[in-house]
């Protein structure tokens, strides 16, 4: 019974640190989202596009410099053929 009760213990915790987090990211993005944007890029220093501005009031990089950074920090996975099981980077073992 004890450790029936550790273990919904340990459930209860993971589900609650798990809607903290989301909890946690909900309430960053609302928050970017909310801030004020900017006229002009913070990477290039053009003009952000009115319509990226319209559609995202709070963009602080034009399009171009924002796909950028997006490219920059997207994780590189090689894609292998004829994959079988796959460790968590995605490298077939
Ligand atoms: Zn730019």
């Amino acid at each position: 019974m004890l450790l029936i009760r550790t273990a919904m213990d340990v459930v209860d915790e993971a589900a609650w640190l798990t809607e903290a987090e989301r909890t946690e990211g909900v309430r960053r993005v609302t928050a970017a989202l909310a801030a004020e944007g900017e006229a002009e890029c913070i990477g290039c220093g053009d003009e952000i596009e009115p319509a990226r501005r319209a559609a995202l009031p709070s963009a602080r990089r034009c399009i171009i410099c924002q796909g950028r950074i997006e490219a920059r920090n997207r994780v590189r996975v090689p894609i292998v053929e004829g994959a079988g099981t796959s460790n968590f980077r995605g490298v077939t073992a």
